[in-house]
């Protein structure tokens, strides 16, 4: 057996296997470099993917010829002046990238610094490097690597297509263009311009302006104006970056960012924050969108886990994870009752598509109030304000008030839902807002509503009840019964005063006093049913979520029934004032708002 000290180029290659996995990583790894050295515009250009032809050039503050000379020597770095790994404030600082791709590229770099009259350049061809000769380049650095992994053919072989590598490259610029809004990029795929982001300099005193204004660009314009901002500290740890309101989501968690001072980084620590945090908005299978960005102190923090650094850990994960969920907690009810402006244009993108013709198609024989076509409930479809009295008899018919009198005692203006108008199909409140219209789905909006009371008077120590005036005796099967005897203080502290009453019956005293009148002997089946149904050990309490739906079910203002003005106005009233309401626990809308500007359009007004 022989022992050697392998060779430089071997050495080199088989960094490369770690560092340069396909052309997004060099890229990910040259981009890096031009922003450690301080440039303000970085251009990257591909073809094919990068297979035969990637460049990447800066106007950064470039490099001497001996500079140049030792930069793509192995573990060649300026950037640990004091040889401290626990205080790295640059991107790189690994001293291999450089080396790693020139070896299995043919390699070229240019580099002038802004007081030389000239540029420099050196070859590498598979490892085998140049001395620098003079070259004409404008201040800055540009790499050249052609034929990258020619010399590396099994890893060759696993490049994919173009397409897929130029998505794999435009992923890597967006996230780093997110951390660096006052630097402007550009990559350039076969010719065709497929990034242009301007410098967003930070306006005065206003940086997350600048970095919303980048995120707009990567994201789409959706984003930039459904997005609340976070701002948040604990112990030294400064969490800011913008998350999307629940009703702006997804099917996947591509558009989850997470940086951590500066450097984006895939972890699954910010996922699971993330998850923690909108779980009641949203379905297991959507998800929000956001951008985080974490700065702590360098000490508190590893980036030396993983030779592409895109990986970190911390010093205090459970810190960061308690400050990730808290602060968007807080952001999300700070948001109150809004949904995003997408619901609308979702809403208004339907509506057109049904009408499939030209916005101003001429009105046809067919009612205005297209509604009563459905079918259901032909005769009285509308509950409205303006009806006569006599055409809504009965106490739990509609209050009604004289068109004119809501107005003045409080204007639609006043109230960011509006004034309510009308019920239709016992499902919509519509109500009118100072520039256009709200229709509320009342089912689900009262679901979130009593969920949410729940959850704080839960919090706070006890639900709020209200006596029956006659207790209600409930008839159930044996097995049913008995599963509510046993569940008889979680549904106590739930609200409800439930005793056993013989065999296979039940007595309910009292009920929780935010459902208002309900239906007894629905709620007691089917919240018997739900125990038989969840997991033992979760209780009732673990579904606490199940058991609200289970609850306003059986409530006043459940689908299906006809509220009064009043009734309607404070479901309104209590949804701008309780967090989340405005969307269900499914991370859809409960209600939908269009301006009349939108209407217009529709009737080919604008
Ligand atoms: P690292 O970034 O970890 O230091 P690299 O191999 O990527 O290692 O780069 C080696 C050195 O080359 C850097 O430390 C830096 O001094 C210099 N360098 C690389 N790219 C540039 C650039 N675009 N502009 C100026 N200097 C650069
Ligand atoms: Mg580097």
């Amino acid at each position: 057996m022989t022992i050697r000290l392998l060779p430089s180029t071997t050495v080199n290659r088989i960094a490369a296997g770690e560092v340069v996995e396909r052309p997004a990583s060099a890229i990910k790894e040259l981009v890096e470099n031009s922003i450690d050295a301080g440039a303000r515009r970085i251009e990257v250009e591909l073809r094919d993917g990068g297979r035969t032809y990637l460049s990447v050039s800066d106007d950064g503050h470039g490099m001497t010829p001996e500079e140049l000379d030792l930069a793509v020597e192995r573990h060649a770095t300026s950037k640990l002046p004091e040889d401290d790994l626990e205080n790295i404030v640059t991107l790189g600082f690994r001293g291999e990238a450089l080396p790693s791709i020139a070896s299995v590229s043919r390699f070229t770099m240019t580099s002038r610094t802004p007081d030389a009259d000239n540029a420099w350049q050196i070859d590498i061809n598979g490892g085998a490097k140049s001395p620098p000769a003079p070259a004409s380049h404008p201040p800055g650095t540009a790499v050249e690597v052609r034929d990258i992994f020619f010399a590396t053919p099994a890893r060759l072989k696993f490049l994919k297509t173009p397409r897929t590598e130029s998505g794999h490259v435009q992923d890597t610029i967006k996230r780093l263009a997110m951390a660096h809004p006052e630097i402007a990029f550009r990559l350039t795929d076969d010719g065709r311009q497929v990034i242009n982001l301007p410098a967003c300099p930070p306006l005065v005193d206003d940086e997350s302006a600048a970095r919303l204004e980048r995120l707009g660009g990567i994201m789409n314009n959706d984003f930039a104006a459904n997005a609340l901002e976070i701002d948040a500290e604990r112990k030294g740890i400064r969490l800011t970056g913008h998350a999307g309101l629940p009703t702006l989501n997804r099917g996947n968690a591509a558009l989850q960012f997470l940086f951590v001072n500066g450097r984006p980084v895939r972890d699954k620590l910010l996922f699971g924050a993330v998850r923690g945090a909108y779980r009641d908005f949203l379905a297991h299978d959507r998800h929000p969108l956001l951008a985080l960005f974490l700065e702590l102190p360098p000490e508190t923090v590893d980036v030396n886990v993983h030779p592409a650094k895109t990986e970190v850990r911390f010093r205090d994960p459970d810190l960061v994870r308690g400050l990730i969920v808290g602060a968007l907690k807080h952001a999300l009810a700070d948001a109150g009752h809004r949904a995003s402006t997408t619901v609308a244009t979702a809403a208004l993108g339907a509506l057109r598509h049904h009408q499939g013709g030209p916005a101003y198609a001429p009105p046809s024989s067919r009612p205005a109030y297209g509604l009563v076509e459905s079918g259901r409930n032909f005769q009285a479809p509308l509950t409205h304000f303006d009806a006569q009295p006599s055409a809504a008899p009965g106490a739990e018919t509609a209050v009604l008030e004289r068109d004119g009198v809501t107005e003045t005692s409080s204007p639609a203006d006043d109230y960011p839902l509006g004034v309510a108008r009308a019920q239709v199909h016992e499902t919509y409140v519509v109500a009118q807002t100072g520039d256009g219209i709200v229709i509320v789905d009342q089912h689900a909006a009262h679901e979130r509503l009593v969920y949410e009371s729940m959850k704080t008077a839960m919090a706070a120590g006890g639900v709020k009840r209200q006596g029956l005036l006659i207790p209600e005796v409930v008839e159930l099967d044996e097995p049913a019964a008995d599963r509510i005897a046993a569940h008889l203080d979680e549904l106590a502290e739930l609200g409800l005063i439930v005793e056993p009453f013989g065999q296979g019956a039940v007595v309910v005293r009292e009920t929780p006093a935010l459902l208002g009148e309900i239906d007894v002997p629905g709620l007691i089946r089917d919240l018997a049913d739900d125990l038989a149904e969840f997991d033992a050990a979760l209780g009732l309490k673990g579904r606490l979520e199940d058991v609200c739906s289970t609850m306003a079910c059986h409530g006043s203002v459940r689908a299906g029934r006809r509220l009064n003005g009043e009734e309607m106005n404070s479901l309104l009233r209590q949804m701008e004032a309780t967090p989340h309401s405005g969307q269900c626990n499914h991370g859809r809308p409960t209600y939908v708002e269009l301006k009349l500007a939108d209407i217009e359009k529709l009737f080919g007004r604008r």
